[in-house]
């Protein structure tokens, strides 16, 4: 499962993940980043059975975790299932059934955003 991982200004010079790797043995696998100085996010897909471990772990180090229970959200009412979609996700999320219409594996989703901005009927959101 997925997790984002929030850190504030006052964690991110610290190795919070490399050391919650290190106490919970748990095989973290980095989805997507985008930390600056004065902060950021990523995406960590997280082992199922570790994630209340893991969850812990980071808390208490101070980062704010919130589960991805559905990174992306399709409004099935505004998609034309055009496809604009499908070629710009990097990691296969988004593909065309056998008739033609629209499905998501959403496990595979990053949050990268890229097909909220291609698609050109504001039918795609990402979750908070
Ligand atoms: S947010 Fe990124 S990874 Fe997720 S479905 Fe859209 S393009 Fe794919
Ligand atoms: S780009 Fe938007 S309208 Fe087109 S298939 Fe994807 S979600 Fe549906």
């Amino acid at each position: 499962m997925k997790i984002t991982l929030y850190a504030t200004p006052e964690i991110t010079a610290k190795p919070l993940i490399a050391e919650v790797i290190l106490e919970t043995k748990a095989l973290l696998n980095i989805d997507r980043a985008d930390v600056k100085p004065k902060g950021g996010e990523v995406v960590i897909d997280v082992p199922q059975d570790r994630y209340d471990e893991v969850t812990k772990a980071f808390e208490k180090r101070g980062a704010r975790i919130i589960r991805l229970e559905l990174p992306v959200i399709k409004d099935d009412d505004e998609c034309v299932n055009c496809g604009a979609c499908i070629s710009v996700c990097p990691t296969g999320v988004i593909s065309f059934k056998d008739d033609w219409s629209i499905e998501m594996d959403v496990s595979k989703c990053v949050q990268c955003g890229t097909c909220v901005t291609m698609c050109p009927h504001g039918a795609l959101t990402l979750s908070e």
